[in-house]
């Protein structure tokens, strides 16, 4: 990759679920890297646009683009609105997701098909987009979990629907073969944000803060580093390959 190259056009990210947690770390990191970020989000556009705002003021460059990952018409106009503002698109991050925990013989009708729409055809939607315009040298990477290792009672759902990103993960970085775009996903563990902390008792926060051998719980940047590295110069060797970034959890 040539991104450090002083005259280089700069590359352009589409992050997904970018208006606040691991997202907005992420769109962060890859802006201050020196990418252009477009900044995705559902439903929360005053985040959005502060974040926009911040990296702005920082001297880099941001586009927000309110997009349900669920529907691929969406889907197909942010890939256009990026195209038309910068002329392409070179990175996706794949992390809009939600995540709400039942034991499987709880588990509603509506709690299965949310997490099937955001997390697995949202998926699907933005990696089919990225797979037929993405420009040669590009990179995706998708959000996964640790739970796909763990498998902890009432992950069920929420655990599949990941264990099928990774699935595509590895099958798509197969069948870009020829571009030069590699294909990868990222399996944080426990990360301080709404997602996680949401609803948890602090017992039981604290159990999970101690379940790794680092002792901490993984912080938005921890995660944003890891996919850093997988979008930038130093990372175009790793290519369909999931990387578990938990402080050893599993
Ligand atoms: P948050 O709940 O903090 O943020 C979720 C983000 O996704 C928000 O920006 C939200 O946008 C966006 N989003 C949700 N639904 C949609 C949708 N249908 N279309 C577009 N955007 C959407 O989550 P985290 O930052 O914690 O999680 C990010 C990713 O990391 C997820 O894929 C999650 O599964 C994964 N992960 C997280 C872990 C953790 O411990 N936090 C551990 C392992 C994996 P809006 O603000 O508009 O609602």
């Amino acid at each position: 990759m040539d991104s450090k190259k002083p005259n280089s056009p700069a590359r352009v990210a589409i992050v997904t679920g970018a208006s606040r947690g691991i997202g907005a770390a992420i769109a962060e990191r890859l802006a201050a890297d020196g990418m252009t970020v477009v900044i995705n989000y559902s439903g929360n556009t005053r985040p959005a646009e502060e974040l926009a705002h911040k990296i702005e003021q920082a001297g880099g460059r941001a586009l927000t683009a309110q997009a349900d990952v669920s529907d691929p018409a969406a889907v197909a106009r942010m890939f256009d609105a990026a195209e038309t503002a910068f002329g392409g698109v070179d990175v996706l991050v794949n992390n809009a997701g939600i995540m709400h925990l039942a034991p499987l013989a709880e588990s509603t009708d509506a709690l299965f098909d949310s997490h099937v729409a955001v997390n697995l055809k949202g998926s699907f939607n933005t990696l089919r987009e990225a797979a037929r315009r993405l420009r040669n040298g590009g990179r995706i990477i998708n959000l996964s979990s640790s739970v796909v290792g763990l498998y902890q009672p009432t992950y069920a759902v929420y655990a599949a629907t990941k264990a099928a990103i990774e699935a595509m993960t590895h099958i798509l970085a197969k069948e870009l073969r020829g571009r030069n775009v590699t294909v990868n996903a990222v399996a944080p563990g426990p990360t301080a944000t709404a997602l996680f902390l949401d609803g948890k008792p602090q017992q039981v926060i604290d159990h999970l803060t101690k379940l790794a051998p680092l002792e901490r719980l993984g912080q938005p940047e921890d995660i944003a580093a890891t996919v850093a590295f997988l979008a930038g110069p130093d990372g175009g060797w790793i290519n369909g390959q999931v990387l578990r970034a938990n402080g050893g959890i599993i």
